[in-house]
């Protein structure tokens, strides 16, 4: 059973996990894949019953029995999740501290069956079928109340636990919480709208249609582009040109341009870094502020390259070795 702790300075919330073994972190994916092997893969197509039962499955036979074959897609619960369903929210305090057991939903979308398909190489299919099911998650996990925010993520690539071959998948997990670096987000983004009665994500795609030299993509409702304050080299971000707070609230011709700019994102990627790996992460209003005026959800791409001498983990200082606006000449070809 994981444990939610707050910390009393900072006030942003730490899961404790057990369950999680770190030795064992070091070689495995999340939900016990511990081999690229396809035999031992429960992502992979025949190895049905080494998952939990599946949520969610995209397939072309409609007679097709759950956690059966024949699947474009499914979706799973994690069967190592960070945090439980099941579990019921109790808040407790332990002195000064504050503490909640850890209720939530951990899921898995299997976006394959093809165990070895490269993100990079995947078809527009692909990409849709992710996006569709990660839609469909959260607009169902909205329903239950416990749940406060979701996270919907994505590695890809070769990364240090997660081997070459590993099959290709995302997740989505749901938190009893609002973690602080969301609400830091949002206090940002009211206090722009407050002083300038506009969302400020509105303002920088218009100010970045305007300049055009951070810009590495657009098509009819999205851009792509390397952040003017980049964190991280070759940061890119995908922006709905339409204001919407909520990431749920895309609709189906969004969601087709969305799954073509970041197979075009990806292109433009490994032309210029190669197989880097990288994590995607999509940043959307807390469940229970919809349909904000000053927040604006986009998608957040970031390719895991090494800086030497970086000095960001835990000073919160970031030192970025590229100019985005050259990170951005680069990936525009
Ligand atoms: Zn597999
Ligand atoms: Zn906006």
């Amino acid at each position: 059973m994981s444990e939610f702790r707050r910390n009393p300075v900072f006030g942003n919330w730490i899961i404790i996990d057990t369950e999680r073994n770190f030795s064992q972190e070091k070689h495995s994916v999340e939900n016990g894949v511990e081999k690229s092997d396809t035999a031992y893969c429960p992502f992979c197509p025949g190895n049905e019953s080494m998952t939990k039962p599946e949520i969610l499955a995209f397939s072309n036979n409609p007679h097709r029995y759950p956690n059966t074959g024949d699947w474009k897609l499914r979706v799973v619960p994690n069967n190592k999740p960070i945090l439980q369903v099941e579990s019921a929210i109790k808040r407790q305090a332990y002195g000064i501290y504050d503490k909640m057991e850890g209720a939530g939903a951990h899921e898995i979308i299997i976006e394959s069956p093809q165990h070895d398909l490269q993100f990079k190489n995947a078809p527009l299919e692909y990409y849709e079928n992710a996006y569709k099911a990660a839609i469909s998650r959260v607009r169902d996990l909205r329903n239950d109340i416990r749940f406060e925010h979701i996270f919907y993520m994505k590695k890809y690539g070769s990364h240090g636990n997660y081997p070459i071959g590993s099959h290709p998948h995302s997740q989505i997990i749901a938190l009893p919480i609002v973690p602080k670096q969301v609400n830091e987000e949002l206090d940002g983004a009211l206090r722009y709208f407050n002083y300038k009665e506009r969302c400020v994500f509105c303002d920088i795609i218009l100010q970045e249609i305007d300049d055009g030299i951070r810009i590495i993509a657009e098509n009819e409702s999205f851009i792509a582009l390397c952040p003017y304050a980049s964190r991280y080299p070759f940061e890119v971000r995908i922006m709905p040109k339409t204001h919407k707070s909520d990431f749920d609230l895309i609709s189906d011709a969004e969601m087709s341009a969305l799954a073509n700019i970041t197979k075009t994102v990806q292109t433009k990627y490994s032309l210029v870094l190669d197989d880097c790996p990288g994590t995607i992460l999509v940043h959307t209003a807390p469940l229970k502020k919809r349909n904000l005026s000053y927040y604006h959800w986009y998608l957040e791409i970031i390719p895991e390259i090494a800086v030497l001498g970086n000095i960001d983990k835990g000073t919160g200082l970031f030192v970025n070795p590229i100019f985005p606006e050259d990170a951005a000449k680069h990936l525009k070809g």
